[in-house]
């Protein structure tokens, strides 16, 4: 569009005149009074760098997908190799080792039982993947019935349909949509933490085995954020939780399915919340760190049994689903590297640094505005009791040197695991002096 005044600027480079414009649509805001201050021209390890040179330790890794920084050297020469072979290629009847192999490692570290990779290109499309397999499934053995999916209450799984379906009924960001959205089952929140007692372990799995006794039949799968619900607070529980969710699913012969789009690739302390657990689950969705953060993508592995359904030597019972992207080979390239640095460089090892530090930081750190602290992993959270009182934090965090992003109750940090001791500690002071400051 020639229009004059714009014509009239002569640059060679873009340049941001009205950076409170309404021309770009943000996520989650409200646009009428959205006002945007900081801008970003660079970005190297854990630090942004804004337009006035400013720099930011990132706390939060680019909504918690940069694990490894951002301009990380061999990332870049992956992603640069791959796209002077070629960048994209269609999956649909081609094949290309790059996608080959990416697969092929996804099924080596991820738990037993999980072997059959579906590429596609973000994490919320790889969870209604993982949804339309698990109804699929049982459309295949002519089973009709089984159309319900069970959730967490507090989940997030997602900003497309079949997710918001799952997603938090009641407080969740989506749920205007409840009520048009397919009608799925809920389940309480376990919320007595990673290590309960057997007592309120009985009693948040009873609500599970009541559901199942009385609508098991309609019930195709069941899906979790494993240990950590993210977007629904920080929520942590416990991997015995899931290990007799499993043990009532196979009794009803329902799907389990973890979405470890946030929690994968060592979020919670181990490579996948799943091994914490004594159980594969049915299918696994792995999205955020599968790029380390460098493009969308998302993996969907399903067990042998569920992959076994959609054999046939009738083209019926083939999975009719197929994203343009899925399996795009930058993307492969990528997470194939991020893997073998996360290996190499033992990234689990920085991760426990990380969890010891926040638990040092932030468990038993008091205020009259808190409800509690919560550390799993490279993850650590303040539940606060009204939402208002973060209001200016972003603003406060970055006159100090750090980004950070609350939402809700919550002010959290999850940052890239390249990060020193110091860098973190920086982050955990902002926090902590938030609620310290002068008012
Ligand atoms: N599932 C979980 C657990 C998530 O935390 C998210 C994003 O935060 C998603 C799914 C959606 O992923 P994406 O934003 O890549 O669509």
């Amino acid at each position: 569009k020639n229009h004059p005044e714009k014509s009239s600027q002569q640059s060679s480079q873009p340049v941001l005149q009205n950076p409170s414009s309404n021309t770009l649509w943000y996520p989650y805001a409200q646009m009428q009074n959205l006002e945007l201050n900081l801008e970003v021209v660079e970005a190297n390890g854990v630090y942004l760098t804004m337009k006035d040179g400013k720099q930011l330790v990132d706390g939060i890794s680019s909504w918690w997908c940069v694990t490894h920084g951002y301009n990380h050297p061999e990332l870049n020469q992956a992603m640069f190799e791959q796209a002077q072979k070629f960048s994209h290629v269609m999956l649909g009847g081609l094949k290309n080792q790059v996608t080959e192999s990416f697969a092929q490692k996804l099924v080596e570290i991820t738990p037993d039982g999980l072997n059959h990779v579906f590429f596609s290109d973000s994490g919320s499309v790889g969870v209604e993947v993982a949804i339309k397999m698990a109804l699929q499934y049982f459309f295949n053995q002519g089973n009709q019935n089984k159309t319900r999916i069970v959730a967490l209450e507090r989940a997030y799984h997602g900003d497309t349909t079949a997710c918001m379906s799952v997603c938090d009924p009641a407080e969740g960001m989506h749920k205007m949509f409840h009520g048009i959205t397919p009608e799925q089952f809920f389940l309480p929140a376990p919320t007595s933490g990673f290590a309960p007692s057997e007592d309120a372990l009985e009693k948040e799995i009873a609500h599970a085995k009541t559901l199942f006794e009385e609508h098991g039949d309609t019930i195709a799968a069941v899906i979790v954020e494993p240990l950590l619900q993210g977007a629904g607070g920080f929520n942590i529980y416990s991997p015995e939780y899931l290990n007799r969710l499993k043990a009532l699913c196979e009794e009803h012969n329902i799907l389990l399915i973890f979405d470890e789009v946030a929690t994968g690739f060592g979020r919670t302390g181990k490579l996948f919340a799943a091994d914490h657990t004594n159980i594969s689950p049915d299918i696994m969705v792995l999205a955020k760190g599968l790029t380390a953060g460098y493009v969308g993508h998302a993996a969907t592995i399903a067990s042998t049994q569920v992959f076994n359904a959609f054999l046939s030597d009738s083209p019926s019972k083939a999975f009719m689903h197929g994203p343009t992207f899925m399996g795009n080979p930058l993307a492969c390239a990528i997470g194939l590297k991020a893997i073998e640095i996360f290996e190499r460089d033992n990234y689990l090892e920085k991760i426990a640094t990380i969890e010891s530090i926040l638990k040092e930081e932030l468990l038993g750190f008091e205020h009259d505005e808190i409800v509690e602290t919560r550390v799993l992993g490279a993850t650590g959270a303040i539940e606060v009791k009204e939402a208002r009182f973060h209001h200016g934090i972003q603003e406060f965090a970055a006159e100090r040197g750090v980004w950070i992003r609350p939402f809700e109750r919550y002010i959290y940090t999850m940052p890239p695991y390249v990060i020193t001791p110091e860098e973190l500690r920086k982050i955990t002071q902002v926090m902590k002096d938030w609620f310290q400051r002068e008012r």
